[in-house]
């Protein structure tokens, strides 16, 4: 028997609780893990609450993340003692998820640990933090520069955003975060950023086109704010376009498209291809400042916290990243 966070629905509602859970409902994969970490993305959030359709298939146990040791393993890649990590593939939404002593994934799925990042630091930079290093890696691969001009963050205390920013001052950019907590000024100035901005300048409708100020963007919230940013992007800026915080829509026009030569660049972490994982995760061990994951990640907490959690985190309440200890 292992503990698990288990999500239902049926006749009686939506809930999610800690359960005592009995190994041969442990789905198919060949590899079993002994989970060391979890954490809540927004996903999870949405996912634990209800408050999204996330969960595709019930009882279903949340997690889009996993840190742990395995097991057991019919795979050639991996053996048992080996510490693998495990972000997105629709695990946590169709297959059981981390948020439980145990776990059993397809070996297609896993990665090793990278080299120089502990467990616990691994799941303060989860899948928020490797959604970061997605869009700075489209950010450069699309050829912004830092001489190129200022880079705007939003959802800046969040946990991408949080990550973005650390990543990019690391590299030497000029970051401006976009916030709606001005009391995270300081924390957003720690991790980088050279100046804050309220995100109420973005969120309404705006312009077809803006005075030009942003040389490249990671965007995690979406609708109006996305198609805001675009129109004050730069002559031939770039945008990396990963979240929804403040809707799935996207009210713009294509003016910064072609009038501006603006790039819009979709960033998906899901199902991103194994060999832009390792380069990335090679990545946050290196072209990042691991001490920052104190700052960004204060939050252990245990599994029977993570449902109060979560509606803490959709409520805009949790600055940076949670991690739990699902053994706690
Ligand atoms: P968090 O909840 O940690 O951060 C989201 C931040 O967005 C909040 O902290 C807040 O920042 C801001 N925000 C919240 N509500 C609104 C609103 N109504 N209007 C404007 N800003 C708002 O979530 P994550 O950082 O984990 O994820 C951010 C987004 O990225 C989510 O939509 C998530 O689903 C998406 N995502 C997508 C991935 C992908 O593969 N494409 C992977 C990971 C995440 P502040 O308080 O600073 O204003």
């Amino acid at each position: 028997m292992f503990n698990a966070l288990v999500i239902e629905k049926d006749e009686q509602g939506y809930r999610s609780g800690v359960q005592s859970v009995d190994e041969s409902r442990l789905p198919e994969g060949d590899v079993t893990v002994n989970v060391l970490y979890s954490t809540l993305n927004y996903k999870d959030a949405l996912a634990v609450t209800g408050s999204g359709p996330v969960v595709r298939s019930f009882p279903m146990v949340p997690g889009i993340d996993t840190v742990g040791i395995v097991e057991s393993s019919d795979s050639d890649r991996f053996k048992p003692g080996d510490t693998v990590l495990l972000n997105g593939w629709g695990v946590g939404e169709t297959h059981w998820g981390g948020l439980a002593q145990k776990a059993r994934f397809s070996s297609k799925w896993l990665i090793s640990l990278p080299a120089g990042i502990t467990p616990l630091q691994s799941m303060a930079i989860g899948t928020a933090g490797y959604t970061a290093m997605l869009c700075v890696m489209a950010l450069q691969k699309h050829g912004v520069t830092p001489d190129h001009g200022e880079i705007l963050v939003t959802g800046a205390a969040g946990g991408v955003g949080s990550v973005a920013i650390g990543i990019l001052a690391k590299l030497g950019y000029t970051v401006v975060g976009s916030t709606g907590r001005p009391e995270q000024a300081d924390y957003l100035k720690q991790l980088g950023c050279t100046d804050v901005i309220d995100r109420n300048t973005l969120s309404e409708p705006g312009r077809a086109l803006a005075k030009e100020r942003w040389a490249g963007a990671v965007d995690t919230v979406g609708s109006h704010t996305l198609a805001n940013v675009c129109a004050a992007t730069k002559y031939r800026g770039v945008v990396t376009a990963c979240g929804l915080a403040q809707g799935m829509d996207f009210p713009a026009t294509v003016a910064p498209f072609i009038l501006r030569g603006v790039t819009l660049v979709g960033i998906d972490s899901v199902q991103c291809p194994v060999a832009d994982r390792l380069v990335a995760w090679e990545r946050l061990a290196n072209d990042f400042d691991l001490s920052k994951l104190d700052q960004i990640s204060t939050d252990v907490i245990g599994l029977e916290e993570a449902i109060q959690k979560s509606q803490d985190l959709l409520s805009g309440k949790v600055r940076g990243r949670v991690v739990v200890d699902v053994n706690r």
